[in-house]
């Protein structure tokens, strides 16, 4: 097994055990939402803290707001698919509804337009 060392990207399970724990969550109550066993959560918030070099729960909590991994992607309109952009991805390659969102938004963009003209 490789070892968990600082620098290493997180897992989606270790970024969402680290989420309910920034919201307030206990282990225990992390594990009943998640539908994991109480020492799995436990081991995948010890290695997210690991990971992120950080000092305790609370400091990884921090970083991980810091590096912008606690951050709730947001998709289907128009400041999702500004917020692709600011990632430096392609809002028009996003499967989450960004581009149907902004074909929307730019279309009753126009209506207005054509409204005030
Ligand atoms: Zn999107």
């Amino acid at each position: 097994m490789r070892a968990t060392r600082p620098g290493m990207p997180l897992v989606e399970r270790e970024i969402e055990v680290l989420r309910l724990i920034a919201e307030g969550g206990s282990y225990a109550e992390v594990a009943a939402e998640l539908q994991l066993a109480h020492a799995s959560v436990k081991n995948y918030a010890h290695s997210a803290i690991k990971k992120l070099g950080a000092r305790s729960q609370a400091h990884a909590v921090h970083l991980a707001h810091l590096a912008g991994i606690l951050r709730r992607e947001r998709h289907g309109d128009h400041a999702g698919f500004t917020a692709h952009v600011r990632r430096g991805e392609d809002p028009w390659a996003c499967t989450q509804g960004c581009p149907e969102g902004e074909r929307a938004y730019r279309a009753e963009r126009r209506q207005q337009r054509r409204e005030a003209a």
